[in-house]
């Protein structure tokens, strides 16, 4: 399959991982928005929020729940972070396997861009 994240989740394109598990995987962003920003990602290709099925329940739980634990191993939980998916194209939506983006280490504003 075409996907930068599925080669990301391989091994075969490379990254630096923050988190693994069985079921997800944690990276820096290649063009960093902001100076902490981590993208968290479910090995299992899922292109989209619209493409979460009810069975991925337990798997979107656990995402928040590592977003939750990188917050606060980079620092960020008290100061505070954004977490952000982007679904399609209007949504700015540009890797089509579902991702959250994790970003802090500045005051961020301007949440619709
Ligand atoms: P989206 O706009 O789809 O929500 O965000 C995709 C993000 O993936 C962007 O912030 C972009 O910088 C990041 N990205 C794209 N390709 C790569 C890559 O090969 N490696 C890493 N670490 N990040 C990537
Ligand atoms: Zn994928």
């Amino acid at each position: 399959m075409d996907c930068i994240f599925c080669k990301i989740v391989e091994g075969s394109i490379p990254s630096k991982k923050v988190f693994e598990n069985e079921r997800i995987i944690a990276f820096h962003d290649i063009q960093p928005a902001a100076p902490i920003h981590i993208l968290i990602i479910p090995k299992k290709h899922i292109p989209t929020m619209n493409d979460v099925a009810a069975e991925d329940d337990a798997l979107i739980a656990e995402i928040f729940s590592v977003a939750r634990q990188i917050a606060k191993e980079q620092g960020v939980d008290e100061s505070g972070y954004r977490l952000v998916n982007n679904c399609n194209a209007e949504g700015g939506q540009v890797v089509y396997h579902l991702h959250v983006h994790l970003l802090g280490g500045k005051k961020l504003s301007g949440l619709a861009g």
